[in-house]
């Protein structure tokens, strides 16, 4: 096109998409799913902005808000249209191709070493994956703050876009124009394509049409005599009882026949019925495993680990779908401390508003996936208003406490986790849903554990509720993940505290000497062994009435010796002979002890200093 403007691909996006056009990945299936959500997001920012301006819609056919899918056998062309929020000459330009998202060099990373192409979606990158079903790919748009522009490349490193002052003007929108390989014609079938939105786009909830064949039964005259008579027969009315007579002669044999002929008309492919607006009893376990894998643009094989379904009444009505995924997200902890990104939708009366609303669950939470869906909050406000609405506040403590009680029930009802398993291996059935649960709580825990551990870090309103989420190895669980109330249960007669200890791995801590004396006396000790461990148990003081002892600080009380004054007394010289050797900035105080066995001395840590495994892990975060 002669009014072209051409630009170069950002660095990563070419090579993302050289690694895209040359993939022998065969799931190609993925690109329609993709356009379909970019044209479901783009139909829900506009609907978002016409709630405060009506007048953003338009009128006549942009008001409608859906996708409509087309074909050209001929041209090979897969056409998919929206009438969303479209794209300005400018957004074309950075959005597909000179900006990199975050997630573009992540996904080529993860493309070269075991990449799984299925996942794009999840990456931000997702647009490119037409390039899996075509080498030439135009997308028309149509904002309403600019002219209609074209965007189009043959994804060789560059792309053009130019004002499109040859295609008929779209209305407000977007359509993307697909070129197809050779040996992508199966996308020019009908029958494919509906597979492909019913399997994949089943809960997009705008509806979504193909411009379809349809077999209509057409009346045609039987054959060229028959009508050649017809038109000649006079149309007289004379009464004439021959003519009569003749006339019910004719009409038995046929002067007509029906054949069938082919027209097209736009075909309805998904109902949208949200499913979160269903009765839970009525929602299939297929169905909303179906869901969550919408909902996380993941659609491999592997189920949520765990779901809640809610509908809150009282002051402030919502309804929610929670889950738990089945695998922590690539970035989930990389981005923990710079980023707010939840997963949550929030809509307000069945219209999305956002999936950047962070005042929905806490930091901790945000592994979570799922949809908030809220009657009581108003429809006409900014987001900024929104996020200081005080019905907000209700629906986070909500949330929270369904999402930590569908947590417990993953341990619960997991087998292994109960704490007298000859009880209950009589007690429960061992059936198949029940080996399908063993295990699940350690898988969750796998994946998932640090989230807890943060939690208890930061929400002292459920301290006491996480801690009972708490997993960890002891001197005595072998190698095994126990809990605090399990622990609890093992308490010698006359332990008041629990025991832990902090360090680098389970192997340096077992050959402490500061468990040396415990273990003599069969103490059941807590092994801490991550990093976070440390910060964790600045926050837990007490669980249960019992308060946590470090066995490497000052004030592990293990019973009283009746030797142990004598004892003083005898080392009383010693004892201030070695303080005054080491001088005070060394040490703090130079003490007999009960709490070795075999070992002469050990270096404690105060009560209130830091211990030394946490002197390892703030020297390493400051080098
Ligand atoms: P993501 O959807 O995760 O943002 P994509 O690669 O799928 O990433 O899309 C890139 C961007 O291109 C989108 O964020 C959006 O800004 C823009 N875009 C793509 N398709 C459309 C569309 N149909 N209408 C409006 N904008 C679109
Ligand atoms: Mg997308």
């Amino acid at each position: 096109r002669s009014n072209a403007e051409k630009f170069e691909f950002q660095a990563e996006v070419s090579r993302l998409m050289d690694i895209i056009i040359n993939s022998l990945y065969s799931n190609k299936d993925i690109f329609l799913r993709e356009i379909i959500s970019n044209a479901s997001d783009a139909l829900d920012k506009i609907r978002f902005l016409s709630l405060t301006d009506k007048e953003v819609l338009g009128e006549g056919d942009d008001t409608k808000l859906e996708i409509q899918i087309k074909l050209d056998k001929e041209k090979k062309i897969l056409s998919i249209r929206d009438r969303g929020v479209g794209m300005t000459k400018e957004d074309l330009i950075k959005n597909l191709g000179t900006i990199a998202k975050s997630g573009t060099s992540a996904f080529v990373e993860k493309m070269q070493t075991s990449g799984d192409l299925n996942l794009i979606g999840q990456f931000g990158v997702g647009f490119y994956s037409v390039y899996l079903v075509a080498d030439y790919v135009e997308v028309i748009s149509k904002h309403n703050d600019d002219k209609q522009y074209v965007w189009e490349s043959k994804a060789d490193g560059a792309f053009a876009v130019s004002e499109d002052t040859y295609n008929e003007p779209l209305g407000r929108g977007t359509e993307i124009r697909l070129h197809l390989r050779e040996e992508a014609g199966e996308y020019l079938e009908e029958s494919k394509l509906k597979d492909l939105v019913k399997k994949y786009s089943e809960f997009i909830n705008f509806p979504i049409y193909l411009w379809a064949t349809k077999e209509v039964d057409v009346e045609v005259p039987a054959d060229e005599d028959d009508s050649s008579e017809d038109e000649e027969k006079p149309e007289s009315t004379d009464g004439d009882e021959e003519k009569e007579e003749e006339d019910s002669e004719d009409e038995q044999k046929p002067k007509t026949k029906t054949i069938k002929e082919k027209t097209f008309e736009w075909e309805r492919l998904n109902d949208v019925k949200a499913i979160w607006l269903r009765s839970p009893k009525e929602v299939t376990e297929e169905e909303y495993t179906k869901f969550y894998h919408s909902l996380a643009k993941d659609f491999g094989d592997e189920k949520p680990m765990a779901w809640s379904h809610f509908n809150a009444e009282g002051d402030v009505e919502f309804k929610a779908v929670l889950f738990v995924p089945p695998k922590a997200p690539h970035d989930l902890y990389e981005s923990y401390y710079n980023s707010n990104k939840s997963n949550l939708k929030l809509y307000v009366r069945r219209v999305f508003i956002s999936d950047e609303f962070d005042e929905l669950l806490p930091k901790y939470l945000m592994f979570l996936m799922g949809l908030v869906d809220s009657d009581t909050l108003p429809l006409n406000v900014s987001r900024e208003m929104l996020q200081q609405h005080s019905s907000l506040k209700t629906i986070k403590k909500k949330l929270i406490r369904k999402a930590l009680d569908m947590i417990r029930k993953l341990a619960e009802e997991d087998p292994d986790e109960s704490h007298d398993k000859d009880k209950k291996s009589t007690e429960v059935e061992e059936s198949k849903e029940n080996d399908e649960k063993r295990g699940q709580y350690t898988k969750f825990w796998n994946e998932f554990g640090k989230s807890i551990k943060l939690g208890i870090i930061e929400d002292a309103a459920n301290r006491n509720r996480l801690a009972k989420l708490l997993r960890f190895e002891t001197t005595k669980s072998d190698g095994k993940l126990t809990s605090l109330d399990q622990y609890i249960s093992r308490m010698k007669s006359g332990q008041k505290d629990i025991f832990y200890i902090t360090g680098s791995s389970k192997e340096q801590l077992e050959k402490s000497p500061f468990l040396e004396r415990l273990k003599k006396k069969n103490f059941e000790v807590i092994l801490f062994t991550d990093p976070v461990d440390e910060y964790l148990m600045q926050y837990l003081m007490d669980f249960e009435d019992k308060k946590f002892q470090n066995v490497s600080k000052e004030g592990l009380k293990l019973g009283k010796d009746s030797k142990d004054k004598e004892v003083k007394e005898s080392f009383k010289e010693l004892t201030k002979w070695w303080k005054e050797a080491l001088a005070s900035e060394n040490v703090d105080d130079v003490k007999i002890s009960n709490r070795l066995a075999d070992t002469p001395c050990v270096v404690v840590t105060s009560k209130y200093g830091w211990s030394a495994n946490m002197e390892r892990i703030m020297q390493s975060q400051t080098l």
